[in-house]
């Protein structure tokens, strides 16, 4: 007997009728002789909604009440699924993070997992229950509920995988797995068919929402392979798993965007030591997490150093760095948020030279300008206008010829 966690994610329970096909994928893995466990995400668009709510009260609610709101989405689809299940003749049973428990820290909507407890869990499973985990959610020391930030839910998943030793962690979505580049995109993307955590921890964290960082991370640590899939077919999905020998002859994997950022430069800043302490400094205490940074060559004891930090970080992070500019005499601040960045990703760069002068031509060759670049061993990221993202991501996606590497379907 096999233990299996399968997670279904907002798409996949975002009506009834999705809910009752969930409760039938289920059954199915239950009557072929396995232990499981379903974590849910909230029906698609609520998480949403419930965020929009708290933003029409306050600009800045309070966090703890705050995930008590958000975390809220999830008790509906447990419950809808238990529901749906017990109907069927199953005996079922809805779980809230706190009630297995879940325990994460204190950093409320960006909570991490500390410990899960399987034992309440692990009970019902040897009774032949069919148990029911509310993804997103967990609890910390002091009996709130806190959440995991947005796309949490896989998260969840990977961890109580990981916690109970499952054999399977399946996540379901509504697209077949994961793909060499966004499909809403590019229609020509592949199906990948295995990607290393390495790879697919890039991929999330530069922008493929598929899957969230943190649930790669967990995977990674504790060795679970995760079979991404889609809920409404038999196909199968894509593994992420640890590097094999064959992954590295692929140059580039995928290609990824992300449009949530944007950019500041501090402009003639006095070029002696300390300066970069000086402008990050302030920034980095205020919790505002700084991505890519240049600095120009010095002109006359001057320079521009220019960075980008999250949208949302946006009217925050210039507040402080106005403060900054004062004492440390800058000649002024610009700020731009219309950029994107766009990333090609792939172990195979380690072992390979020429990606990153290919990924600038083919740039230039479509009028795209590069702003800036930041690279790693396994990829190479622009910033670039956010009006060309989609020419971008397309014209690499073809360049690198994606759309040939991999088999799409059964
Ligand atoms: P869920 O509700 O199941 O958690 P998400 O919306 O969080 O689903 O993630 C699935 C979506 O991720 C897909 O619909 C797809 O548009 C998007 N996506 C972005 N990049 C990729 C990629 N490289 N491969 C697959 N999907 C991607
Ligand atoms: N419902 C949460 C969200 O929309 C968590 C998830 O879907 O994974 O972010
Ligand atoms: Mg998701």
């Amino acid at each position: 007997m096999a233990l299996v966690v399968q997670k279904y994610g907002g798409t996949s329970v975002g009506t009834t009728e999705k809910i009752r096909n969930v409760a039938r994928r289920v059954a199915r893995t239950y009557d072929e002789g396995n232990q499981v466990i379903v974590v849910v995400s909230a029906m698609s668009g609520e998480t949403d909604k419930l965020v929009g709510l708290a933003n029409e009260i306050c600009e800045i609610p309070d966090e703890r009440e705050y995930d008590v709101l958000v975390a809220s989405g999830e008790q509906v689809t447990i419950a809808l699924l238990s529901i749906c299940l017990k109907s069927m003749g199953y005996e079922a049973k809805s779980y809230h993070g706190w009630q297995i428990p879940i325990r994460t820290d204190n950093a409320h909507s960006r909570a991490r997992i500390d410990e899960i407890d399987g034992k309440n869990i692990l009970a019902d499973l040897e009774k032949g229950t069919i148990v029911v985990v509310a993804g997103f959610q967990g609890v910390t020391a002091d009996g709130s509920i806190a959440t995991l930030g947005r796309g949490g839910s896989d998260t969840s998943a990977v961890a109580v995988a990981a916690a109970l030793k499952a054999d399977v962690c399946e996540i379901y979505t509504d697209v077949d797995g994961v793909y060499t580049t966004d499909p809403r995109i590019v229609k020509e993307a592949s199906k990948i068919e295995k990607i290393s955590y390495d790879e697919m921890l890039e991929m999330a964290s530069l922008g493929a929402k598929v899957l969230q960082i943190r649930s790669v991370e967990f995977a990674k640590k504790y060795g679970v392979v995760v079979h991404v899939r889609s809920s409404f077919n038999d196909n199968t999905g894509t593994l992420v798993k640890e590097e094999d020998s064959d992954m590295e002859t692929v140059l580039v994997s995928g290609i990824t965007y992300n449009k949530n950022e944007a950019k500041i430069s501090v402009m003639r800043v006095p070029d002696e030591p300390g300066i970069a302490a000086k402008i990050f400094g302030p920034l980095s205490d205020a919790n505002i997490t700084v991505d890519m940074i240049i600095q120009n060559v010095s002109n006359e004891g001057f320079t521009d150093v220019t960075f980008t930090v999250m949208r949302t970080d946006v009217k925050k992070a210039l507040q402080i760095i106005e403060e900054t500019a004062k004492t440390i005499g800058a000649g002024g601040i610009k700020h731009d948020e219309k950029i994107a960045k766009v990333s090609i990703v792939g172990v195979g760069m380690r072992s390979h030279s020429g990606i990153a002068s290919k990924m600038f031509s083919v740039l230039s060759q479509n009028g795209v300008n590069i702003e800036m670049i930041s690279t790693s061993e396994i990829k190479v990221s622009c910033i670039i206008d956010d009006k060309y993202t989609e020419l971008a991501v397309r014209v690499l996606h073809e360049a690198f010829e994606l759309d040939k590497i991999n088999v799409t379907s059964e």
